[in-house]
């Protein structure tokens, strides 16, 4: 996928997902060196979001080799899952940690995703 087409994608769901007043910067860089410690387990990190909700901004990082790599299927998953943090971040309680936000944000992604 090219950046345009990411720019796009991410502009179709923005839309979509009720977010079109909210300002949200799309970055495409090199993620690789960032892995996310998940209790005992670690994975790379496709992409990722940074949210002001007080202030409706937010910017989405994408990892430049995942995008030229993957699948149009896998790079709508991280759109949409990304997106909907942004949704969602506002609930978190910043004394806690982010694995609630982190559930209900993948079952949602899966609930827009599926085919009716
Ligand atoms: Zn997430």
């Amino acid at each position: 996928m090219t950046n345009k087409e990411l720019n796009l994608l991410v502009a179709k769901w923005q839309k979509r997902l009720g977010l079109d007043s909210w300002k949200i910067e799309v970055n495409i860089e090199d993620l690789t060196p960032h892995t996310f410690a998940l209790n005992l387990t670690s994975f790379s990190v496709g992409a990722s979001c940074n949210t002001r909700w007080e202030y409706m901004i937010a910017n989405l990082k994408f990892d430049e080799e995942r995008i030229k790599t993957a699948t149009v299927k896998e790079i709508t998953l991280d759109v949409v899952h990304e997106l909907l943090h942004i949704v969602i971040n506002e609930m978190r309680n910043y004394d806690d940690d982010k694995l609630h936000e982190e559930r209900v944000v993948t079952m949602l992604t899966s609930a827009f995703l599926r085919k009716l």
